[in-house]
């Protein structure tokens, strides 16, 4: 007994949690207090501390000490509850308190007994977090992904072995799984990303921000963080509230503890359709001819190479022209560059205008055009070759009233099938060649390969 009370009293003194007795009442008096308390509330004598302080000086707000005093006469304890305490000199701090109303044999409450932790420091820590979280630039989910760890456990039950590739013949499970996932919390980023209200519209509407096509990436993040990956990351593409479909990176990371329940993870989401956009404009301008908005030469005979394999691999007929306007630096000097640029886009116009959308037309180089024209036999280009010569030779250029320019151009055709196109560049050098003799014969014609 004595060695159990010299623990007790060694506990009692060293522990750097705060322990009390203290009266009931308004005008209630600590009996006694740790060396812990007497420091939580800024006290070095424990002796002055007993004189001087009375419970209720304690409390920042009176009321919170009614409702705890309250609580604790009517269920007897109070576990853990969170009180704003002060110091002597007045400075708040977080408290954990506990405590247990003591009766004597007639069932008067005779004193609370009670420990107190001071949890301030954790208390800022969360709001650091908090703020953090609230304030970041980049969307931030909270989610519980377990739902995906009981649909793989299930699964596996059931004899699957390769679940993701169970799971991409299934969209229909993933959508489902994927609308199962439990929103902790977001923050104010994502409310501005996914345009809603409040936190409750957008939890509330989270299974319509998957944009269709973007089934393939919960494959393979839901596979990648059951497998046991800590952190995933992909693009894709995202809806909004309000129907409009973004680009966004998706990263999520499993926190240590969480990894075999996935019952949170934290998801980030960063909007990159502005860098998408960018990229597919540089794309696009790397690839085409300023003037004309036409495919560039580098550009037409990469697709004219894509063309040619696929037209092997699939046994497609498959036609080039080569078209070249007929003494162009003539109409140049006469009518001014200018002028000859604004003609030079009425042929593209009208090249693009009188050939199928399925057809790859190109800039060549200065007044020479290169068309690709898909499962089209020779004798067929030909018919469509002779279709723009002849337009081109009607059109009417009004830059002057009294002569009006007129133009008219020579094309070469190449084919394949054909003994003499092994790649891609012989097409090109095959409608060269009937160029060439195009012009020979006399310009505004088409010749087609010779045999
Ligand atoms: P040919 O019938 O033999 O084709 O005679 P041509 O005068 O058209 O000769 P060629 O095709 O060899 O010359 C092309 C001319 O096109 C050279 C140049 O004056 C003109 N040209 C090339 N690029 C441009 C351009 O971007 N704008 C304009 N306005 N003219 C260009
Ligand atoms: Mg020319």
């Amino acid at each position: 007994m004595t060695i159990l009370k010299d623990i007790d009293k060694s506990i009692f003194n060293n522990v750097n949690v705060g322990i009390y007795r203290n009266t009931p009442g308004p005008q209630g008096r600590f009996l006694e207090a740790n060396e812990a308390l007497v420091k939580m509330a800024g006290y070095t004598d424990k002796a002055r501390f007993l004189r001087e302080v009375r419970p209720a000086d304690m409390y920042l707000d009176s009321q919170q000490r009614k409702e705890f005093s309250q609580t604790l006469l009517r269920k007897g304890f109070v576990r853990q509850k969170e009180i704003i305490l002060k110091q002597k000199d007045g400075s708040p701090f977080y408290a954990h308190v506990t405590a247990t109303a003591v009766k004597d044999s007639k069932g008067r409450v005779r004193w609370f007994d009670g420990i107190i932790e001071d949890v301030s420091k954790v208390r800022k820590e969360q709001q650091r977090f908090k703020l953090i979280f609230e304030h970041s630039p980049i969307a931030i989910w909270e989610e519980d992904f377990s739902v995906f760890v009981r649909l793989t456990k299930q699964l596996e039950r059931l004899g699957v072995r390769d679940i993701r590739k169970h799971l991409a013949r299934h969209p229909d499970l993933v959508k489902r799984a994927f609308r199962g996932i439990k929103i902790l919390d977001v923050n104010k980023a994502a409310l501005v990303l996914y345009g809603a209200k409040s936190k409750h519209e957008l939890i509330k509407n989270f299974g319509k921000t998957v944009a269709l096509g973007s089934v393939k990436v919960l494959v393979n993040e839901f596979t990648a963080l059951a497998g046991g990956a800590q952190s995933f990351e992909s693009e894709f593409k995202s809806r909004t509230l309000d129907g409009r479909i973004c680009d966004v990176l998706l990263r999520v990371s499993v926190p240590d503890s969480y990894q075999k329940t996935l019952s949170r993870v934290i998801v980030t989401i960063q909007d990159i359709t502005e860098r998408k956009r960018l990229e597919h404009r540089l794309k696009t301008a790397a690839q085409q001819d300023s003037l004309t908005k036409l495919l560039n030469s580098r550009a037409i005979a990469k697709r004219l190479e894509e063309e040619l394999i696929r037209a092997k691999r699939y046994n497609l007929d498959l036609s080039c022209l080569m078209l070249d306007i007929d003494y162009f630096k003539v109409v140049n000097d006469k009518f001014g560059h200018q002028r000859g640029d604004q003609i030079l886009k009425r042929v593209a116009m009208l090249i693009k205008t009188s050939l199928r959308r399925s057809d790859i037309i190109g800039r060549y180089g200065g007044d020479e055009f290169f068309v690709i024209l898909t499962v089209t036999k020779p004798e067929n280009a030909r018919i469509a070759a002779e279709r723009i010569r002849r337009l081109i030779s009607a059109l009417i250029f009004k830059f002057s009233k009294s002569s009006p320019a007129k133009i008219t151009a020579s094309i070469g055709v190449s084919g394949y099938p054909s003994p003499k196109i092994k790649e891609f560049r012989d097409l090109i050098t095959e409608a060269d060649k009937a160029l060439y003799l195009a012009k020979a014969s006399g310009r505004d014609c088409v010749i087609l390969p010779s045999a």
